[in-house]
């Protein structure tokens, strides 16, 4: 019986959507949805494993993502938007399969290293933060996702989660869990205006897709460009320019983009005509975004209730997975 692949990602509420999901995952899942049966999941048992401290933040901005998905064009009726803290099930799984990950492997994840860096955390690492990739791999298996639309950051939880995938057939000697392939779009990390880090809403560095027109304009202004370039007729560089980088993904006519670099390489372009040109096309992606989300915020209660319904749905496939995962590990007694 071939069966089309189903769909599973998901984000931190720890802030509002930004570009960087946008161009990273949101984009493809709302293609993916008219096509595939597709699971996306608020991930706020994830966010607690670096938010112990800061509960209504996370708490607070599940209803911002959710208003995000909407905005964007996720559609319940197509894509199932579910609350991650809800599912014991998911908490059940990665239980079992943190027996089947060294310490060793855990902390040799490089996104997982990048992120306690950028967060200070060397020296006191929760260890739900260093076992996240295998409480991932849970919310992807648990609902058999074939198919992982994520940002360039994600490939190596990806990677790690397929090896759980093959230790824990392996270990149970049956096919139960399904691996996953990583969708990662071209432009799958989008830097920050400061061009350095990726841009993340834990970082400060982000223009969130509900940003107002000023947002977006002192963004683009604050963009590196080349520091070297302090007239408009000296000769600029492009690469590692960051409103170039920005062109590269958001401007949709890549024969004018490869013009304006020969012309900015050659000197006499200046950058306040390529952050102009720039922050129209950002006007033009975010401003129907931020008008539909404005009217969804109208009715918290309504987009509360597709939570609820998409988690009861969500919730039946992670069961259904979970009795066949204990049965395959010899945890059922009574039936
Ligand atoms: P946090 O700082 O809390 O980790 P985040 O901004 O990294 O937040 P996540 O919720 O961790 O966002 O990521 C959700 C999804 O968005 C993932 O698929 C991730 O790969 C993608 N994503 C996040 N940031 C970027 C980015 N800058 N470029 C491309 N994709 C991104
Ligand atoms: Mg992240």
């Amino acid at each position: 019986m071939s069966q089309s692949p189903i769909v599973l990602t998901g984000d931190r509420p720890t802030g509002p959507l930004h570009l960087g999901h946008y161009v990273g995952s949101l984009r493809q899942r709302v293609t993916l949805q008219e096509q595939y049966r597709q699971f996306v999941m608020i991930a706020d048992a994830q966010a607690l494993t670096d938010n112990m401290g800061d509960l209504s933040k996370v708490r607070r901005n599940v209803i911002e993502v959710a208003l995000d998905y909407l905005a964007v064009g996720l559609d319940p009726a197509k894509s199932t938007l579910f609350i991650q803290s809800q599912l014991t099930e998911l908490a059940e799984l990665s239980f079992y399969l943190l027996n089947l990950v060294t310490v060793a492997r855990l902390e040799r994840n490089p996104t997982v290293k990048e992120e306690i860096r950028l967060r200070g955390m060397e020296r006191d690492i929760p260890a739900g933060f260093l076992t996240y990739p295998v409480s991932q791999t849970a919310d992807i298996t648990a609902f058999k996702a074939a198919l992982v639309p994520v940002g360039a950051d994600q490939a190596p939880m990806i990677e790690q989660c397929n090896e759980l995938v093959r230790r824990f057939n392996n270990c149970v000697g049956k096919e139960i869990l399904v691996e996953a392939q990583a969708l990662i779009p071209d432009h799958g990390r989008l830097v920050g205006a400061d061009g350095g880090a990726k841009m993340s809403k834990s970082l400060g560095n982000a223009l969130a897709l509900s940003a107002d027109s000023a947002a977006i304009a002192a963004f683009v202004r604050s963009m590196y460009t080349d520091p070297n370039h302090l007239r408009v007729s000296d000769p600029g560089q492009v690469e590692g320019n960051v409103v170039f980088t920005y062109l590269d993904v958001f401007d949709p006519d890549k024969a004018a983009v490869e013009e304006l670099k020969d012309h900015y390489r050659r000197g006499g372009l200046g950058d306040t005509v390529l952050k102009r040109r720039l922050t129209e096309h950002l006007e033009a992606l975010i401003t129907p975004i931020r008008e539909r989300r404005a009217q969804f915020a109208q009715d918290p209660a309504e987009v509360m209730n597709i939570l609820r319904q998409g988690t009861e749905r969500a919730r039946e496939a992670a069961a259904a997975t979970m009795s066949e995962v204990k049965a395959a590990l010899g945890l059922s007694y009574w039936n």
